[in-house]
């Protein structure tokens, strides 16, 4: 599948280090938002990213590889934060990959970072938080729009390097030709709601200015948290969405899906 991205982060206006870390090389997508506090947080994240960087520039990466990365990332944590200290990590990502010769997202998760795709011009979070708030808001104890307010809106209920072994959600959809995928940290949602996200990742056709645009934008609303925002294109990106919807047009042939989807 062909992929074009971008990727930008910040520690925000609060927070004295920056514990998020982030991975944008082809093919695989993630954002890791470390916790722990005194330095443990940002080793954390940079451990798993870097277990996950060994999967770079491969041709294809399947369930069973992303599983591996999860699992060497776990025991990298829980070595590098060393005995008698806690940290962990959030992982939250994207591989494209394809099944007979069909383009797919593999998404995975864990934690509460989160995995968004806009396709057709309406976002859609993908992957669901572990976190006490979604606990709450499945049982029907909490309402989602009340979630933010919460006292205990920052505790996940799974993280990778705090446990034994490090329990991912994973979801497989099918690519369309003009997906945007966003992969993001919770401190771009405690910030900015989903239609202003949206609004943003319409409004920027490149992935590196619409990245940036996010992470200035929540820094801008309050910065409260590390903020790190990953973007990925297919093809093109959503820019034809917005000329489909503006410029009359012909539909495109079905050859036309062929050729941008390698
Ligand atoms: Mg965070």
């Amino acid at each position: 599948m062909q992929t074009s991205w971008g990727s930008a982060t910040d520690r925000g206006r609060v927070r004295r280090l920056n514990e998020d870390a982030l991975l944008a090389q082809p093919p695989v997508f993630l954002v890791a938002d470390g916790m722990g506090g005194h330095a443990a947080g940002d080793v954390a994240s940079r451990v798993a990213v870097a277990e996950f960087a060994t999967l770079a520039g491969r041709d294809a990466v399947t369930h069973d590889d992303v599983q591996d990365c999860f699992l060497r990332a776990a025991r990298g944590v829980r070595e590098a934060v060393g005995a008698g200290r806690t940290g962990g990590t959030t992982v939250a990502g994207v591989v494209p990959t394809g099944s007979d010769g069909e383009p797919y997202w593999l998404v995975f998760n864990v934690g509460d970072s989160r995995v968004y795709r806009l396709a057709d011009g309406a976002l859609e979070q993908v992957s669901v938080d572990h976190s006490i708030v979604q606990e709450l808001i499945d049982t029907g104890r909490l309402r989602p729009q009340d979630a933010e307010a919460h006292p205990d809106r920052h505790v996940i209920t799974r993280a990778v390097g705090t446990g034994a072994v490090p329990n991912p959600d994973y979801w497989l959809l099918p690519a369309g030709p003009a997906d945007r995928v966003l992969i993001c940290s919770d401190g771009l949602t405690q910030e900015l709601d989903d239609d202003a996200i949206r609004f943003l990742l319409m409004d920027q056709p490149d992935p590196q200015a619409a990245a940036e645009i996010l992470v200035q934008a929540a820094v801008e609303a309050g910065g409260r948290d590390n903020v790190s925002v990953v973007v990925v294109d297919v093809g093109a990106g959503p820019a034809s969405v917005v000329d489909e919807a503006t410029v009359e047009r012909p539909a495109p042939p079905a050859a036309h899906d062929a050729e941008t989807l390698q």
